[in-house]
């Protein structure tokens, strides 16, 4: 689906000679910016006088049938950029991949594992586990960046899904490894090319060109500020597909990393419980202690209290027999 984008004009054309694309700012003004429509390829002309009053752009020499509007612009855009960024050994930055559901099986497999390295090491009595629950969410694949090489657009690749071969917009490579960028303004990308894209298993990064539009609503930018936008933004970019070897490999690598930092919390837990332990333990001899120092007292107290007690009634005996003796 094409959809007219509001206020449309022309920033950047393409030169006629060199075919790489012309910045108005930089063009000669009229018809002597030499330069062509990207998408009819007729002859444009510069609209960038000093003083004019509207912004400076390009415009059709003669209004022709040209089928040429915001969508169709910027995707020929993007493409260029790419072409550009290639040229200057630019690099392209790849977003973050998260997945966020694990399968109860994962979870299970998870707590058991973390259970039997736990009673092996730690603990005779395992800890209560309940509370170090697998995550909901991981990271696979950290921000980073790219140089950007072989940049290849309109590349028809082969597949026997659906009706046949599939189009890539641009395609790059990275350490031998293709990569595949889809720019899009409203025409994301349908089932059937997601079905294709999955069986060619090459990963394949979407960018969504919306906000760049919504930024530059007034059609006054430059190449670079497009190029800018596609190398950096990185909440516009999302993988589409990400190479099924790939995405095991990091699943397997992430999930042991999170293990191994879950079951380093859990030594740590175990670690402070035991600390906890000897100091209770400590309290308690000291406790005991006391309780033995008072008993020998009360001990004492009774023994003393026994022997006055045993004086007294004798000397009562005593005052007995000396009273009523018969002589
Ligand atoms: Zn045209």
């Amino acid at each position: 689906m094409q959809k007219r984008v509001q206020g449309f004009k022309i920033p950047i054309g393409l030169d006629k000679e060199s075919n790489n694309p012309v910045n108005v700012k930089d063009a000669l003004n009229g018809l002597k910016c030499n330069c062509i429509c990207p998408i009819c390829k007729e002859d444009i002309v510069a609209y960038n006088n000093e003083g004019i009053k509207v912004r400076a752009h390009f415009k059709h020499r003669k209004e022709a049938e040209c089928s040429i509007n915001g969508e169709s612009y910027i995707h020929w855009l993007a493409k260029e950029a790419f072409k550009d960024m290639e040229k200057n050994g630019d690099e392209f930055t790849l977003p973050p991949f998260e997945i966020s559901t694990f399968d109860t099986e994962i979870r299970k497999s998870f707590k058991d594992r973390l259970g039997e390295e736990l009673k092996k090491v730690v603990v005779e009595k395992p800890l209560p586990l309940n509370k170090f629950f697998p995550p909901n969410k991981l990271k696979l694949v950290h921000q980073s960046s790219i140089k950007v090489c072989k940049v290849n657009t309109e590349v028809f690749k082969k597949t026997d899904i659906g009706d046949g071969d599939v189009r890539v917009d641009i395609t790059i490579e990275h350490e031998g490894k293709e990569l595949f960028i889809e720019p899009f303004l409203t025409s994301e990308i349908d089932y059937e090319k997601y079905r294709k894209l999955l069986d060619l298993d090459t990963t394949t990064i979407a960018i969504n060109l919306n906000s760049f539009i919504i930024d530059n609503d007034d059609w006054d930018f430059t190449l670079d500020d497009m190029k800018y936008f596609l190398q950096s933004n990185v909440a516009a970019k999302e993988y589409v597909v990400l190479k099924k070897e790939r995405y095991d490999n990091l699943f397997q690598k992430s999930l042991d990393n999170y293990f191994n930092e879950q079951f380093l919390l859990n030594l740590d837990e175990a670690s402070k419980l035991r600390m906890n332990v000897l100091d209770v333990d400590k309290e308690l001899n000291i406790l005991r202690k006391e309780v033995t120092e008072i008993h020998n007292r009360i001990f004492a107290l009774e023994n003393a209290g026994v022997k006055l007690k045993f004086k007294e009634v004798c000397q009562k005996i005593n005052y007995f027999n000396d009273s009523f003796m018969p002589y």
